[in-house]
């Protein structure tokens, strides 16, 4: 999986931090997000899904890569 963050957006909650400290740090000095691992391993991937769901700015995604087997991606229910 690969992760983005969007600087433009971001507010510097730091949510994504407090979900998942391994991939996403904070600058202080840009009140921004830093990513630590913009390809965190797929054991990561509740903790990523979660800092995303729950970013107040929504400025963060997830893209597949695309060499990555793909399981079942059939449509997913969202809530
Ligand atoms: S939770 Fe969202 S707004 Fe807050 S620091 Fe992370 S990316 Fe930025």
């Amino acid at each position: 999986m690969n992760v983005t963050a969007d600087l433009e957006l971001c507010q510097g909650h730091q949510m994504c931090q407090f979900e998942a400290p391994d991939v996403f740090g904070y600058d202080g000095d840009a009140d921004k997000v830093v990513l630590l691992d913009p390809h965190p391993p797929e054991g990561l991937r509740e903790q990523v899904s979660r800092a995303v769901k729950y970013c107040p700015a929504m400025a963060l995604s997830v893209i597949e890569l695309a060499e990555m087997p793909a399981p079942n991606n059939e449509m997913e229910a969202h809530d």
